[in-house]
């Protein structure tokens, strides 16, 4: 399913914000972004140098806008880290470097693969809840 119109601004916001984290990790990569009405979002590599990202509709709509960034940095961390460091420790720890440089998150909890919690400064911005 295609982006509305209506979220356009936010598509075109999110991804400008993203090709700038890669541009600051030194990242030659592009990366083309669309919200999707999947379950899960998807990082796919088309070729050596271009991405495409997959925000679910779910993570926009249903969540907090903190929520929403946070989705993207993780896929964008998947952009940076390469495909074969898929939630490891190495694609956390560059995760969490990105949402505390991004966001301001000072503690990130997490549930296997993705964050369940995020904190800043003491202040709980986003709680999964359970
Ligand atoms: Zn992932």
């Amino acid at each position: 399913m295609k982006t509305k119109p209506e979220n356009k601004t936010d598509q075109i916001f999110l991804m400008a914000l993203a090709q700038d984290i890669l541009k600051t990790e030194h990242s030659k990569k592009t990366i083309e972004l669309e919200f999707v009405d999947v379950r899960y979002g998807t990082c796919e590599e088309k070729t050596d140098f271009h991405c495409r990202i997959t925000i679910p509709l779910w993570a926009k709509t249903r969540r907090t806008e903190s929520y929403l960034y946070s989705y993207l940095i993780h896929e964008v961390t998947h952009v940076i880290v390469g495909g074969c460091h898929m939630h490891d420790r190495y694609f956390k720890a560059k995760e969490t470097k990105l949402l505390k440089e991004y966001m301001g998150i000072t503690q990130v909890h997490y549930s296997r693969a993705y964050v369940k919690k995020l904190i800043r400064n003491g202040q709980v911005i986003y709680d999964r809840g359970y």
